[in-house]
Formats: C-alpha cells, sequence, structure tokens
C-alpha cells in the first residue's frame, strides 16, 4: 500500500501511519480509498496482529476527509452512473463496517484535524484519543457543500450523541475542539500533544490483556439510542422539532439537508448493516443533485483552484510580501492589520493622530487576545504577533514596504493626498493598493506616478471573518502589480478574485441590485415583513431590507449622492431612493445607530412603525392573497434572484469579470448570493440560457428595463452554450 504503513511490535498492535505520498494534508483520494478495503483485510487476516492503531504521518492533521475532486470526478462531469457511485460510495462504508466488525480491537490516535471521511474513519474505531491541541477540529462538515456524511457518520455519531446532537453537528457542519468532542461523547480520551499512539496502545494492550472482544456499543444486544429513537417519545419529538428547523434554516433550498434528516431517521430504526446502506443510498442521491454538484464545484473545486493562485499572471515570479503598511487604523486598517499580522506579515499601521493609530493596534491586540484566550496562540506566538505591529503617524516607516494598503476616508481628496505622500518612501517595484469600495480605481490612479503598480484590493467587513478579497485592476495596472496583490492575498489566506473596474467592481455593483430589488418592492406596496421573509427564502442570508440596515442607509444615501455629482444628466435615481433619503435625514442610519428599516432596541428586532407612513403597504399586496399566493411569492423570488443574476450577466458582457469560477465564488463569499445555485453564473446555467433569457423578457416587459439582459446572453442562448461550456476555466488556461 502506497498510503499506509503498517509496523507491528512485540505484543502484536499494528501502529497503521496514514501517510498519503507528496501531499501536505491526508485527504480520501481515490486511492486511499481503494487501499482502506486492503488495510481492513490484512488486519483481519493476519494473524499476527493483535489489534490496531491508526494515526496520521501527517504533522499538518489526521486527515481533512474526501478528495471531492476524485469522489465527485464521474458525477461532477455529467458522466453519472448511478451503481457505479453507489458501489464507490459502499465500498468505503463496507470497509469501516468492516473495520469495526473484525473482532480485534481498533484505536485510533488523532494527533492533528479530522474532518469529514477523515472523522468518519476514527467513529469506526472502537476507541478514539486526541491530542491537546486547540487547533485540531473534528467536525462533519460536508452540509457546506451541498452533501452529508457518507462514511457512516451519519449512522455513527448519532448512535454516539443522539439524534438531536448529532444532527445539530451535521446541519450546520460545526466542528468540536479536542476537549469539546471528549464532553460530547465524541472521543474517549484527550491526552497531551505527542502521546496519542502511547495512549491508544495502552487501551489495546489492556483489551488484548483481557481478552475482551472490541464491539461497538450499537453491536451491543442492550444498545439503547441515546435520547431515542425515533418510536421513543423523546426521540419522536427530535424528528418533528428538528424537521421545523430545518426548514426555517433551510427554506427547502438544500436537498442534503432533507436527505440527512431522513438518513438518520430510517437508519436508526434498523440495525448498522442497513443504516450503512441507507446512508449511501441517500448520499448518493444527493451527490447527484444539481444543487451539490454546482456547490462543490463552486464552494470546493473552484475555491481550492482560486486559492492556488488559478488566476495569478503566469510569468511573474513570485513574490513573498514581508512588509506592509496599512494607512487609515478604522474600522477595516485595522481589520487588515490583524490577518496580516497573523500571516507573519511586519505591519506599519499609520493613521492621521497617534491616537487613532493606536485605537486601530487595540483592535489588533483584541483579535489576538480572543485566539490566545481560546488556546490556537501560544503567548510567545501572541506577544511575536502583536509585536510585529507598529502604530504610528510617521510615514517615513513605510519605507522598505513591498506593499502599502489605503483604507482611509472614502474621499478622493484625501487618498489622492496619502497616495503621494506613501509612494514617496516606496521602493521600486513595491505596489500601492487602495481598500475604496466605490471610487473607481483609473480615476484614484491618476494621483499615482506609477499607475501600474496601483491597484485595488478590496476587503470585506469584518475583514477578519470575511474570506473574500477582489482585485480591481485600474487601466493602467501591470501583470506585475496584479501577480504581487495575489500573492499577498494568498499569504493571508483570503479567496481572492480579480476584475476590471467598474462603478461598485463586481461585487457591491450586483449586490446592490438585491437591496435595490427590495426597495423597489417596498415602492410597490409590499409589506417589509413579506420583502424580508421571501428574501431569506430564496436562500439569501438576510432579507433585502435587513442586509439594507447592515450596510448602512446613509453609506447608500452618500453612495447615490456621489453617483449624482459624478453622473450629472445620465444619473437614473434607483429604486426607494426617496425613501431612503428621508429616513436618513430623519437620523435612521441603519442598524449602526439602531434605527433602519427595523428598531433594534427590542429583541427581536421590530420593524420601523414610521416606516408605513414612508412606504404605505397597498390593499391586495401587502400580503399575499389567495388563491395566487404561491405565485405571488414565487414571483417575488424570481424577482430577487434574476435581478441580480443579469447584473451578473452585464458585469461580463462589460468585461467587468470573465471567469464563471471568480464570478461565482466572489458572489458566495462575498455578498452571500444564494449558496444552493452555486453562484450566479450555476444558477443562470442551471436553469439554461434560453429559459433564463426567456424568463427575464417577462420581468422586463411587466418591472422595467433593470431586468434587460445583455446580448451576449441572446446571443448565447441562440446557440445554447452555458457559460462554463463556453469560458471555464479561462484564466488557467492562458
Ligand atoms: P473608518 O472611518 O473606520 O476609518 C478610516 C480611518 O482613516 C480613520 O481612522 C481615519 O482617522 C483615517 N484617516 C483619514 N484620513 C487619513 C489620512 N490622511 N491619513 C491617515 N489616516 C487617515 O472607515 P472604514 O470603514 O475603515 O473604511 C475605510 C475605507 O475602506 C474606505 O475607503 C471604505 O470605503 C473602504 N471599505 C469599507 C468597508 C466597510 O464595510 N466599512 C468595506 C470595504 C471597503
Amino acid at each position: 500500500m502506497e498510503n499506509f504503513k503498517i509496523d507491528v511490535d512485540a505484543d502484536g498492535i499494528a501502529l497503521v501511519t496514514f501517510d498519503v505520498p507528496g501531499r501536505s494534508m491526508n485527504t480520501l483520494t481515490s486511492s486511499v480509498m481503494k487501499e482502506i478495503p486492503e488495510l481492513v483485510e490484512r488486519i483481519k487476516t493476519d494473524d499476527a496482529i493483535k489489534g490496531a492503531v491508526i494515526t496520521s504521518g501527517k504533522a499538518s492533521g489526521f486527515c481533512a476527509g474526501a478528495d471531492l475532486g476524485d469522489m465527485a470526478g464521474g458525477v461532477l462531469s455529467g458522466g453519472g452512473d448511478l451503481q457505479k457511485a453507489f458501489d464507490a460510495g459502499w465500498k468505503l462504508n463496507g470497509a469501516f463496517r468492516a473495520l469495526e466488525t473484525c473482532g480485534k480491537p481498533i484505536a485510533a490516535a488523532i494527533n492533528g484535524l479530522a474532518l469529514g471521511g477523515g472523522l468518519e474513519f476514527t467513529l469506526a474505531a472502537h476507541y478514539r484519543v486526541v491530542e491537546n491541541d486547540n487547533k485540531i477540529q473534528l467536525g462533519l462538515p460536508e452540509i457546506k457543500v451541498g452533501l452529508f456524511p457518507g462514511g457512516g457518520g451519519t449512522q455513527r455519531l448519532t448512535r454516539l450523541v443522539g439524534v438531536q446532537n448529532a444532527m445539530m453537528a451535521m446541519s450546520e457542519g460545526k466542528s468540536f475542539r479536542p476537549n469539546d468532542a471528549k464532553g460530547a461523547g465524541i472521543v474517549h480520551e484527550v491526552v497531551e500533544k505527542g502521546q496519542s499512539v502511547e495512549a491508544a496502545k495502552a487501551w489495546i494492550k489492556g483489551k488484548v490483556e483481557s481478552g475482551g472482544k472490541a464491539v461497538q456499543p450499537w453491536d451491543e444486544k442492550s444498545f439503547k439510542l441515546p435520547g431515542g429513537g425515533p418510536y421513543h417519545p423523546a426521540g419522536i419529538q427530535n424528528f418533528m422539532v428538528g424537521n421545523a428547523m430545518l426548514r426555517k434554516q433551510s427554506y427547502g433550498n438544500y436537498p442534503a439537508v432533507v436527505n440527512l434528516m431522513k438518513a438518520v431517521y430510517e437508519g436508526t430504526q434498523v440495525p448498522m448493516d442497513a443504516a450503512l446502506r441507507i446512508e449511501t443510498r441517500y448520499f448518493i442521491k444527493t451527490l447527484m443533485t444539481p444543487q451539490a454538484q454546482a456547490m462543490i464545484r463552486s464552494l470546493f473545486l473552484s475555491k481550492q483552484e482560486l486559492d492556488k493562485g488559478a488566476v495569478r499572471p503566469a510569468g511573474v515570479p513570485k513574490s513573498d510580501p514581508k512588509k506592509v503598511t496599512v494607512i487609515g487604523a478604522g474600522m477595516m486598517g485595522a481589520g487588515i492589520a490583524y490577518v496580516q499580522a497573523l500571516a507573519g506579515i511586519e505591519t506599519i499601521l499609520i493613521d492621521q493622530t497617534q491616537e487613532a493609530a493606536d485605537k486601530g493596534k487595540a483592535h489588533v491586540e483584541e483579535l489576538l487576545k480572543k485566539r490566545l484566550s481560546r488556546g490556537q496562540l501560544t503567548q510567545e506566538k501572541y506577544d511575536a504577533l502583536l509585536g510585529s505591529v507598529t502604530a504610528t503617524t510617521d510615514y517615513d516607516l513605510i519605507k522598505g514596504s513591498d506593499l502599502v494598503i489605503e483604507a482611509v476616508f472614502e474621499n478622493r481628496e484625501i487618498k489622492a493626498d496619502v497616495t503621494r505622500r506613501a509612494e514617496a518612501q516606496l521602493a521600486e517595484g513595491a505596489v500601492f493598493g487602495s481598500n475604496t469600495s466605490t471610487l473607481p480605481i483609473t480615476g484614484l490612479a491618476e494621483a499615482s506616478v506609477r499607475p501600474e503598480d496601483f491597484i485595488g484590493i478590496h476587503f470585506f467587513s469584518p475583514v477578519d471573518k470575511m474570506m473574500l478579497v477582489e482585485i480591481i485592476l485600474g487601466e493602467k495596472t501591470g501583470q506585475a502589480a496584479i501577480a504581487k496583490a495575489l500573492d499577498y492575498v494568498l499569504k493571508i489566506k483570503k479567496t481572492p478574485i480579480v476584475v476590471n473596474d467598474s462603478r461598485g467592481f463586481y461585487t457591491s455593483r450586483c449586490f446592490s441590485t438585491f437591496l435595490m430589488e427590495g426597495m423597489a418592492m417596498l415602492e410597490e406596496g409590499y409589506g417589509p415583513a413579506l420583502i424580508d421573509n421571501v428574501g431569506r427564502m430564496t436562500g439569501m442570508p438576510r432579507g433585502p431590507l435587513e442586509m439594507h440596515d447592515d450596510v448602512a442607509l446613509d453609506l447608500s444615501y452618500k453612495i447615490a449622492k456621489q453617483t449624482a455629482l459624478d453622473l450629472g444628466d445620465k444619473y437614473v435615481p434607483s429604486e426607494g431612493a426617496d425613501i431612503v433619503a428621508k429616513m436618513v435625514e430623519g437620523g435612521r442610519f441603519g442598524r449602526k445607530n439602531g434605527k433602519g428599516f427595523y428598531d433594534y432596541d427590542t429583541k427581536p428586532k421590530t420593524i420601523w412603525k414610521g416606516l408605513s407612513e414612508l412606504a404605505p403597504t397597498t390593499k391586495g399586496i401587502d400580503q399575499p392573497e389567495e388563491p395566487t399566493a404561491f405565485a405571488q411569492i414565487d414571483e417575488l423570488k424570481t424577482r430577487l434572484l434574476y435581478r441580480q443574476a443579469v447584473e451578473v450577466a452585464r458585469c461580463w458582457e462589460e468585461g467587468v469579470i470573465d471567469d464563471p469560477r471568480e464570478a461565482d465564488l466572489g458572489a458566495i463569499l462575498g455578498w452571500g448570493f444564494a449558496p444552493w445555485t452555486g453562484g450566479p453564473i450555476s444558477f443562470i446555467d442551471g436553469i439554461g440560457l434560453a429559459k433564463f433569457v426567456e424568463t427575464a423578457d417577462r420581468l422586463a416587459a411587466t418591472y422595467g428595463d433593470r431586468f434587460k439582459v445583455p446580448q451576449l446572453l441572446r446571443d448565447m442562448a441562440a446557440k445554447g452554450e452555458t457559460f462554463y461550456g463556453k469560458f471555464s476555466p479561462q484564466k488557467a488556461a492562458a
């Protein structure tokens, strides 16, 4: 076997070291999946082996789960054969079952993170020891890519911790730190770092010496499901309440969630062998849904490619930014300083006054302290990271920086002044990046003496949590600057997309259409609660009015004013601009001052009563009326999703974006575009271009030109093309 090494000691305990050659992390590749049955067979049949400890040979972790690229290959490409898929799924599930029923004691020495199929491997052992290291996570996160655990996880975790806890962990993809995993009953023992193999061997030795057979609790006659199964009065509650809760979370958009519940419900009523077959059946069914395929493609495969620099210009030597200056130590600047310090980059944090710079550094300190208290940093590392950030007002300290990022006020003159002062200190070839959220990069670059090194590096708020960074090219931005900006984003472990200059760039521009469609509905007389509920039903994280409050109404108001100034006669006010203006002038700025479409001084928040005067609901459409209620709701959902997708298509035609991977992942990570679709381009492809154009034409005729599709879509529809078929993966091949 190439992925597993077996050493049998004098006591007859086999130490199985899982170590996939040539990879920094173990995953369940097709080669590993092929070898696991062989490994199990050897353990079972070799008389010299009395028991086995399974551990990892990687410093990075035990196993990060299935290699989705390998596993889903055939299915994703559309050549999915149900029987073949089932057989492949069952091969692994069946091998894990053979391991736990081989009669010999098996222990897992978990010396690093174990996620998805990695954790499922260990659940098939009779005993689990994990090392006490808070960097270790144990979890079943498959739901995040539209799947659920298919290596026995739905059955074993449920039998270990009960339906309610298991469903919560699996439906949210939540992971556990070692001590929490022990508390929850997922592992048996937590030991100091480096001690897991020894502890696992000790357990096996005890078991062998006492002559006890190793049997999983669920294979004992006396086994009872913790908390009760479906025919237990308490157990049935879990399914009734659980169903309602899952529906509330997912609005029926994710087949994985429903199939997960079915696998648990049906599986807990039968013995393990049958339960595992039920799981495989539902797993394969889920894997074949368009939702899972689109989510795996965008959230796993494309993400992996972009995270490895798929869109980085080839031919520019790789750079490694060591010192980066951030100017403007406000909310964004401080967040940027934190993420880059964490990545080991020396950081100069500049503001107008020492007090403001110190305040920014205090924010970095607060975030680092959180990591320290969670055990994710040692005191020594904490001190070093905090020490790597210098708060100052002195522009001289910029000298030697590989990159400067400005995050000062959103004002052209201030940004121009900062650009000139920073560039005076920068060596040739160092890059200047602007974190502007609205000002076109080409215009800002006019203040620069070397616009080829000027670029937009757009972070999202809160910087420490949001995974996307949008790189924006000005007209004169050079290839070297793009490569260096990407090297920086990859170093701080965020996902980059590269877009061309446009008002609002890609993400803000398309996201704003979601807010604006909500405003249009408000103007038409739909009730605010209905609008936000429908927004959530589409799969967006929140409704358009709630999200408008989050973004800040005064920001929306300021952007509208600036756009009016910039565009002059060509300016067309967006939907509901009057309502927003009146609200802002009346002191309602959104969530940030507790007053927006909602009042935030109550829990839960309540719709602001005054809204009914500013935007009266129209009788008959404030709530959907029978007999067309469902059709009305569908129409509103369609409007919210199509409006965004049409804007994405326009961006494509204008050359703002040109890679489906970036367009899709940028939309999901940047503004929360309904993940079940795989992103707006997958959404259009999934509906089919002809059908999409037909529906958009109908919407345009009914509601206005904002739904008018670009010519590109008509041409593609006429030729029967798709975006992924025609354009992917464009830049990687270039
Ligand atoms: P902020 O008001 O919190 O911080 C701005 C900081 O810049 C302040 O600390 C201010 O003192 C400092 N500053 C102003 N002029 C300066 C100068 N001449 N020299 C040095 N420092 C100066 O604002 P923010 O929300 O952090 O936004 C900063 C930038 O990031 C803006 O361009 C904004 O559009 C952009 N942005 C904001 C968000 C967001 O959600 N807030 C998201 C993406 C991008």
